[in-house]
């Protein structure tokens, strides 16, 4: 069987990282989640104060980023790999409201991409490779067979987010959340350099009212059809 590139991009909590990592599953391919690479730089600025609530040194930060390691590590029990900061465990982290409050200021920066986007590239030379993000189908892999797109409701995403950090045992607040997915999704989508886009040839899935399986079954059969054309 070929192996192929998927694509996934979308709007934040849309649920592109639980299809990710089913298909990753399901067709033994590797799943890498670019969000959490552009989290754990943001988790590296945040310890060294050089990105706060109303600050951002953007300066000093370019000049760390050569102090920035990051690396996935497989954890059998979870089925997928977790993300290394400079060899720390920095999975569960990375997820807190904090940060997320703080990572589209730092994915906006030029420099923080190009070595982001540099390293997501080298991931995929072999193909066999599920990528979730912003501007994988646009900019990682343009050539990648598969490209899906994925939107929902802001209050259905806010809500699944919402759910997800309780469930955690974190203290936040819905209005929060919300607030946090439509400022993301906005600075996301009007950024300069790789802005959220949908790419011309991805296709749209909105699961504001679809179920996870009803989804799965539909990919699956995308992904399928793509397969035995390229094989
Ligand atoms: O996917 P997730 O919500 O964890 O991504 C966190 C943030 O990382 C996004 O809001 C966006 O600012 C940034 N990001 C990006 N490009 C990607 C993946 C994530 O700019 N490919």
């Amino acid at each position: 069987m070929k192996n192929i590139i998927i694509a996934i991009d979308g709007f934040s909590s849309t649920g592109k990282s639980t299809i990710a990592k089913l298909l990753a599953n399901k067709y033994r391919y590797m799943y890498v989640d670019s969000g959490a690479m552009y989290r754990a730089v943001t988790l590296y600025a945040k310890e060294n104060n050089l990105v706060g609530n109303d600050f951002l040194k953007k300066k000093e930060l370019i000049s760390n980023l050569k102090n920035i390691s990051l690396s996935f590590k497989s954890n059998i029990d979870l089925g997928f790999s977790e993300i290394y900061l400079n060899n720390k465990n920095v999975e569960n982290q990375i997820r807190s409201l904090e940060i997320s409050q703080l990572v589209s200021k730092v994915s906006a920066i030029s420099e923080v991409r190009k070595k982001l986007v540099n390293e997501q590239q080298l991931m995929g030379l072999d193909k066999g490779v599920v990528m979730d993000g912003r501007d994988i189908g646009t900019v990682v892999f343009p050539g990648a067979e598969l490209k899906l797109f994925m939107t929902a409701s802001a209050d259905k995403r806010a809500s699944r987010r919402y759910k997800e950090l309780i469930e955690k045992g974190d203290n936040v607040h819905f209005k929060d959340i919300l607030f946090n997915v439509q400022e993301r999704d906005k600075l996301d989508s009007t950024r300069k350099d790789s802005p959220l886009v949908k790419a011309k040839d991805a296709v749209e899935f909105d699961n504001s009212d679809m179920d996870i399986h009803e989804q799965f079954d539909k990919i699956c059969d995308l992904v399928d059809h793509v397969i035995s054309e390229k094989g």
